[in-house]
């Protein structure tokens, strides 16, 4: 069998544009001619090889969809205007009325507001699990169960999940495993350890500028036909498409991600030790204190590292944002939402992008508003940035372990 090596992969999908560009040419069409009534007839039934109308897919969108699967070694993809487009659409092609779902209860809090309240409108239900606990995975299963749902690294809690043996009970119940596997691409591999779908936010790591919004549901050829078909498919009705010139930006930046998921994980990894040297309470997978230390550097590839993101405990909310205020102050990064930049950009998930769990819920799965997720640059001198941070942290008083 081939080795899985996608990143070799990616690089040798080579398309040429007009003129020998050694970039694809954009398509700059929503729609596109036929010399033949009957072949334009033909291409709404079935696939003549000719393209029809942007929405459905378009040459420039078709480069990234091969991309996106070469990094996830599935089949075929089908890249979306967003990452809530992405998870939206596939949730809505798995489950119709009556239907439920299993996923994890640390997930991004849009996709945590959309399965809590948007889909039981649809008369789709979620039971939110612990994803670590497998014996509570199981439990909740029922009848009409159709998806087990979880990121392969939870936002932002930095929970791993074991994705051979939630695929092993996805298997035996016939279920179809969705991993979000926004926070950890190339070095978390979904697809190879037996997931049915996996998704990304290709607003993070894959676009790596912040400058676009994107999604991709990767899977099987038949899962990404099914999509968009032309009566039924979720992505064809629901309308997700990324626009061509975008498509044409987010390629040319997946085309680095390899070397910045590795710099990113280097730095994370610099920040993660210093601070546990500190005494300040951290949460980063690299770190043997993590819970999931030993299963992530078991299914991880870690030629790319543990990724780039942490968690810290600033004690109390007030603490956190004063931290963060005087981060920004200092030029360590920007007081932002949003992940995989080349700045680093940190936020409080308690009162930000996880704030739509309810506070109970939060507390009992730890995320506090004294949290605060670091998403770490691509900084050159990364121990000139710690200086920084620890001045940072010195001033504004973050307590240390010992005093819980
Ligand atoms: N999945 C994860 C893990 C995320 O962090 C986010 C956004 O923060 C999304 C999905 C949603 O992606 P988008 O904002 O591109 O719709």
């Amino acid at each position: 069998m081939k080795k899985f090596d996608p990143a070799r992969d990616i690089e040798t999908l080579q398309y040429s544009g007009e003129h020998r560009g050694v970039n694809p040419s954009i398509t700059d069409s929503s729609t596109f001619w036929f010399d033949s009534a009957e072949t334009m007839a033909k291409t709404f039934e079935e696939n003549t090889g000719n393209y029809l109308y942007t929405r459905h897919s378009s040459p420039s969108i078709v480069y990234l969809d091969k991309a996106l699967a070469a990094l996830e070694g599935t089949e075929s993809a089908n890249t979306t205007a967003s990452g809530m487009g992405a998870i939206s659409s596939s949730l809505l092609h798995f489950c119709k009325s009556g239907d439920h779902i299993v996923s994890s209860r640390t997930v991004y809090g849009g996709t945590y507001a959309l399965m809590k309240n948007f889909l039981p409108t649809l008369k789709i239900e979620t039971d939110f699990v612990d994803i670590t606990k497998l014996d509570q995975v199981e439990k909740a299963i029922r009848p009409e169960t159709k998806v087990l749902y979880c990121e392969a690294v939870s936002n932002p809690l930095l929970e791993i999940a074991d994705i051979p043996a939630l695929s092993k009970i996805a298997k035996k119940h016939d279920l179809k495993l969705i991993v979000d596997n926004t926070f950890s691409p190339y070095i978390m591999a979904p697809a190879q350890w037996g997931a049915d779908v996996v998704i990304h936010s290709l607003t993070k790591y894959i676009n790596g500028a912040s400058d676009a919004i994107g999604g991709v549901i990767c899977g099987s050829q038949e899962l990404v036909d099914s999509l968009r078909d032309v009566n039924t498919g979720a992505t064809m009705l629901l309308g997700p498409t990324m626009d061509n010139v975008r498509a044409a930006s987010v390629l040319k930046n997946l085309k680095t991600l390899a070397i910045r998921i590795k710099q990113h994980s280097q730095n994370a990894m610099f920040i993660a030790e210093q601070m546990q040297k500190e005494g300040i309470r951290v949460i980063y997978p690299g770190l043997e204190s993590h819970p999931s230390h030993e299963l992530i550097s078991e299914i991880g590839n870690m030629e790319f590292g543990y990724g780039g993101m942490l968690t810290i405990d600033a004690g109390s909310k007030e603490k956190a944002f004063a931290l963060m205020e005087e981060m920004q102050n200092r030029k360590l990064g920007y007081l932002a939402v949003s992940l995989g930049f080349y700045n680093t950009l940190f936020s409080s998930p308690g009162t930000g992008t996880s704030s739509e769990i309810p506070a109970e819920e939060r507390k009992i799965m730890g995320l506090t508003d004294s949290l605060i997720r670091f998403s770490i640059g691509l900084d050159n001198n990364i121990e000139e940035s710690y200086k920084v941070i620890k001045d940072c942290m010195r001033k504004i008083n973050i307590p240390k372990l010992a005093s819980y």
